[in-house]
C-alpha cells in the first residue's frame, strides 16, 4: 500500500472477514456501551473509540485515514467545509493578543476570516506577499506569533508557493507552517515534504471533485514539536476540561488530537457521515482526473494565448509564466491542475458575452468540478468593488476563472474559443 494511486483507491479502510467492501455510511449520532464506566473512559480520553459523532464517526475516520495517508501526514481530522477546517486550525494554535503571518493573494473567504473575524476576536494577521523578501517577513514575527499561512496553488491568483523561502524562516523560528493544499492537492504536491507542518483542505474542492459535497480537512504533519515550545501554550499547559492533559505529550499527533478533543468539541463543525462518504468516494479516483485537470488546462491556456479576445492568461504551468519555475519544483510533472484565470479584451461586457456563448463551461460559484465551469469576479464574488478597488484587489475587472473539467480536451478548447470569437463581433 506505499503507492499513493493505490492509496487513492484503498487507503482507510481495509474490511474485515465478511464485511463491507464498501466503507460503509455510518449515519448514527450515537454508539451503545454496556457499561457507564467504559463510556467515562472514552469521554476521559483513555480509551480510543467512537460515542458522539460530533467527536468522531467511522464513516468520516476513514476518509480522515485515507487523506492523512495521501498527504503523509500523522493523523487528518475532518470538517464541516474548508472555511471551519482553517477557523478551527487558528483556533487551535491562537488566543486573543496572538499573531500570524499570511500570504495575501489567498481564497477570498480565508481572507476576510483573517482580516475581519479572528481580527475581531484580537488575532492580528500579518499580510505578505509570495515574493516579500526573508528579511521582511522575519520582521514581522515577535515572540506572540504563531503560524505562517499560504496556499499552495493560490485560490484565484494561481501563484505557486515559495516553500523554500517560507519552510526555512518557520523552521528557524519554531513557528508552525500551515499550507492550504485545496488546489494542488495530494496528487500533484505533498507540502509536508517541503516543510509544512500541517496541511487544510476545503474538500468541497478536488478531493470531492464532482461538487456534492462541502467539506473540509486538517492534517496533522507529525514534524512539528510542541512540547517546551514557548509559542504555544495551549499545547505545553494542563487542559483542565481532561483532568490536566498537556496535549504536546501525545507527539506527533498533538496538533490534531487538539483540534478534535478541544476546539471541533466546542465548535461543532463536523462534516455530515455521507458528505465523507462521497468525498471518500471522489478521492478513489483523484490521481486520475488531476493529470486530466492539468492537462485539458494546460492546452486550453496554450490555445487562448493565441486568441485575439485574450489580453493575458495566468496558468502556473504555462511556460513563460512568473510561476513556472516553481510549478516545475514543488507541483509533480510541473501540473497545475484545472483551474486558469484570463484577461479578456472588452471588460465587463465582453466577459457578460463570453460566459453566456458557453456551453460546456456553466457559470458556477465554484472550482475544481469534473464539468468545467466558469465565474467572472467582477459581476459575482466581487460586485461590491470598484474597478478600481477590484485592481487593488487583484481580480481586476476583465479577469475571467475557468475551472477545467475532465471533458474531451478538443471539446473544451472549441468551447472557448468559439465564445471568445463571440465576444470580437
Ligand atoms: C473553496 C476554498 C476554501 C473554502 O472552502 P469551503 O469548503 O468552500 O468552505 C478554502 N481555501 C481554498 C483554497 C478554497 O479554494
Amino acid at each position: 500500500m506505499d503507492k499513493f494511486d493505490t492509496k487513492c483507491v484503498q487507503a482507510g479502510y481495509n474490511p474485515s472477514n465478511g464485511e463491507p467492501r464498501v466503507m460503509p455510511i455510518v449515519q448514527s449520532t450515537t454508539f451503545a456501551y454496556d457499561t457507564p464506566e467504559e463510556m467515562g473512559e472514552l469521554f476521559d480520553l483513555k480509551k480510543v473509540g467512537y460515542f458522539y459523532t460530533r467527536i468522531s464517526n467511522p464513516t468520516s475516520e476513514g476518509l480522515e485515514r485515507k487523506v492523512a495517508a495521501l498527504e503523509g501526514g500523522t493523523a487528518a481530522v475532518t470538517a464541516a467545509s474548508g472555511m471551519s477546517a482553517i477557523t478551527l486550525t487558528m483556533l487551535n494554535i491562537l488566543n486573543a493578543g496572538d499573531n500570524f503571518i499570511s500570504t495575501a493573494t489567498i481564497y477570498g473567504g480565508s481572507f476576510n476570516l483573517f482580516n475581519i473575524t479572528l481580527r475581531r476576536l484580537g488575532i492580528d494577521c500579518r499580510f505578505v506577499e509570495n515574493d516579500t523578501p526573508a528579511e521582511e517577513i522575519e520582521g514581522l514575527i515577535d515572540d506572540k506569533t504563531r503560524a505562517i499561512f499560504m496556499e499552495t496553488i493560490a485560490n484565484p491568483a494561481g501563484i505557486v508557493a515559495d516553500f523554500e523561502k517560507f519552510s526555512r524562516i518557520a523552521e528557524k523560528y519554531g513557528i508552525l507552517l500551515i499550507v492550504d493544499n485545496t488546489i494542488a492537492t495530494p496528487a500533484l504536491c505533498r507540502p509536508i515534504e517541503f516543510g509544512a507542518n500541517v496541511v487544510v483542505h476545503s474538500s468541497t474542492k478536488y478531493l470531492d471533485g464532482h461538487a456534492t459535497s462541502v467539506g473540509g480537512i486538517v492534517v496533522d504533519g507529525g514534524n512539528f514539536v510542541f512540547k517546551g515550545n514557548p509559542r504555544y501554550p495551549l499545547f505545553n499547559t494542563p487542559d483542565e476540561s481532561y483532568h490536566g492533559i498537556v496535549f504536546a505529550d501525545a507527539g506527533k499527533t498533538a496538533f490534531g488530537f487538539r483540534l478534535r478533543a478541544v476546539v471541533n468539541r466546542d465548535i461543532g463543525a463536523i462534516i455530515s457521515p455521507f458528505n465523507a462518504f462521497l468525498t471518500n468516494l471522489g478521492c478513489e479516483t483523484l490521481h486520475l482526473r488531476m493529470p486530466k485537470h492539468s492537462s485539458n488546462a494546460l492546452a486550453l491556456a496554450k490555445a487562448m494565448k493565441e486568441h485575439p479576445a485574450v489580453e493575458w492568461v495566468k496558468y502556473a504551468s504555462l511556460p513563460g509564466d512568473a510561476d513556472y519555475e516553481r510549478a516545475q519544483k514543488y507541483l509533480d510533472g510541473g501540473m497545475a491542475a484545472g483551474m486558469v484565470s484570463f484577461g479578456i479584451k472588452g471588460g465587463r461586457e465582453a466577459a457578460a458575452v463570453f460566459q453566456k456563448e458557453l456551453k460546456l463551461f456553466r457559470i458556477c460559484t465554484h472550482v475544481a468540478d469534473a464539468r468545467s465551469c466558469v465565474l467572472h469576479p467582477a459581476s459575482t464574488t466581487h460586485r461590491q468593488l470598484t474597478d478600481a478597488e477590484l485592481e487593488k484587489a487583484g481580480v481586476p475587472v476583465n479577469l475571467v476563472r475557468l475551472s477545467v473539467g475532465i471533458e474531451d480536451e478538443q471539446d473544451i478548447i472549441r468551447d472557448v474559443t468559439e465564445a471568445l470569437n463571440a465576444t470580437l463581433k
